[in-house]
């Protein structure tokens, strides 16, 4: 049932959530949300400055305490309560995750369900964060560990998937003990407003969860990590403010969780079921109009089977509708501002002027809004820029092979390092392929891997820890270690 698109917006908080109340910036200023799509006006939310900031620190730096006491059981319902409500509340979240950021309604109520899981997921880990016991080699101490929570923390979230992002570090953070001041992207408040809003419904105590919603971020980031209440810092977003932010927690030798760029490889060997990589390549590829940093960047493919995957990956996604999310026949949204399209649109008009084909799209779509076709690309040259930079969008760069170590040297030239998709039918070359890539996740014969049972997270420039899984907790917590004489 479609929802009353301004009743919703209408129930979204719009203020800076500090200390349980939902309060104006200091300076009473505000920013401006948009869609994509359209470019009409969706609200205006609290712009927070630095000022804003030191006060939701202050609110999570004094319920700290109060909040690492709490049985774990109570955290762990609370965060049951509110993937139960977040699933009450999904057609919302879709709603408003596809005004906002422009992804396909489809799209939106897998990512509901996809970042309600977390919430569910880390009210199970809650209560099953063992420490472990040991007698000490020589026999004279006992060994036992115990876990804390990290302390306050910051936490910077994008705008591509803006309620799976706020839950993969808000979940586990709650589950540990942690109190915490989210700052969202500035293009995608509102997802993270309306979440914020199911956890004090859910029971979340105040002071717990801090949002700070604004057009400063360094300011906000810096003042928040240069005081020594702040214990961590989880970021995902791009490698290079990625960089930045970790030099600023060296100042305080702060926790940091980072999950970066990624430019991920897409091997196609030759006896790889075509039904499979084909189908599993365009997911890969357009899940999120591309806008994913797990999107196949790179798609490299056999020489044998050349022809006919880029054949078939053309007609599919020449088969997919670019349109206005909101409709519900549309499978491409827009992508999320100006910007972005012009850096799409440039990165192939640079791979065709060093000699690639154009097998499908390569344009803008319309007069509004920010859609570009879904795009193949063959014969890309090495020296593309396609082929080193990240796209974020819905271009499939094809790059060509002969032998198996050929491909790994491909996939493994970059400085990236997240996820790599490989399809095969050979189960020993699988095995080899996850041996010889060099990234914190490999899909076999799969295309889309994220889920949060299972860590997420990169080597190399794409970052530093994981999300999700039994390591997710692990993120928030410290290890303390009791000795006793034996
Ligand atoms: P993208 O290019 O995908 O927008 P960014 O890395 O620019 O990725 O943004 C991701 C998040 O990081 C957003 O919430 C943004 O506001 C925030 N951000 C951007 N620059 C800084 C910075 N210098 N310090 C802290 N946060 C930042």
């Amino acid at each position: 049932m479609a929802l009353n698109t301004s009743d919703l917006l209408a129930s979204v908080p719009t203020g800076l959530l500090i200390n349980g109340h939902w309060v104006d910036a200091a300076t009473s200023a505000t920013f401006t949300v948009e869609n994509p799509a359209t470019g009409e006006f969706l609200a205006e939310v609290a712009a927070g400055s630095a000022e804003d900031a030191a006060r939701a620190l202050d609110a999570a730096a004094n319920a700290q305490k109060e909040w690492a006491r709490t049985s774990t059981r109570e955290r762990s319902d609370i965060l049951r309560r509110a993937f139960d409500l977040v699933h009450e509340r999904a057609e919302e979240f879709a709603t408003l995750m596809t005004l906002e950021m422009g992804k396909s309604l489809a799209e939106a109520r897998g990512e509901v369900a996809y970042g309600a899981e977390f919430l569910r997921w880390f009210s199970e880990e809650a209560v099953r964060h063992y420490g472990h016991s040991l007698t000490s080699p020589e026999g004279k101490l006992n060994i036992r560990t115990q876990h804390k929570p990290v302390g306050p923390c910051l936490l910077i979230t994008p705008w591509n998937f803006p309620l799976a992002m706020a839950t993969r570090k808000v979940a586990p953070a709650v589950a540990a003990g942690c109190t915490m001041v989210l700052k969202p992207a500035e293009l995608t408040p509102l997802t993270s407003l309306y979440f914020a809003q199911t956890m004090l419904d859910a029971g979340l105590p105040a002071g717990v969860l801090n949002v700070v919603t604004t057009l400063e971020a360094p300011e906000v980031s810096q003042t928040l990590m240069s005081d020594d209440r702040l214990r961590k810092v989880s970021f995902t977003g791009s490698t290079g403010v990625g960089k930045i932010l970790l030099r600023q927690a060296s100042d305080n030798v702060l926790r940091t969780s980072m999950e970066l760029g990624g430019n991920a490889p897409l091997i196609v060997f030759e006896d790889a079921d075509l039904d499979i990589a084909v189908e599993q390549a365009k997911q890969a590829k357009m899940r999120n109009m591309g806008e994913a940093c797990t999107a196949a960047n790179r798609m490299i493919v056999h020489e044998a089977v050349f022809e006919e995957f880029s054949r078939r990956l053309t007609a599919e996604l020449e088969g997919l509708k670019v349109g206005n999310g909101m409709d519900e026949s549309t499978d491409v949204g827009p992508l999320i501002e100006q910007k972005a399209l012009d850096n799409v649109a440039s990165l192939v008009e640079d791979a065709v002027s060093k000699g690639a084909k154009v097998l499908t799209g390569g344009k803008k779509v319309g007069d509004a809004g920010y859609f570009y076709a879904p795009t193949v690309l063959a014969e890309v040259p090495a020296d593309a820029r396609i082929a080193t930079e990240e796209i974020f969008g819905p271009v499939a760069p094809i790059f060509t092979f002969s032998t198996e170590e050929e491909a790994y040297e491909i996939a493994n030239g970059t400085e990236y390092g997240l996820a790599s998709y490989v399809f095969t039918e050979d189960a020993v070359r699988m095995q080899r392929a996850t041996e010889n890539l060099e990234f914190g996740m490999v899909g076999v014969n799969v295309g889309v891997m994220s889920n949060a049972a299972a860590p997420f997270g990169g080597v190399k420039q794409s970052g530093l820890g994981r999300e999700g899984g039994a390591e997710g907790i692990e993120e928030y917590s410290s290890v303390q270690y009791v000795a006793t004489p034996r």
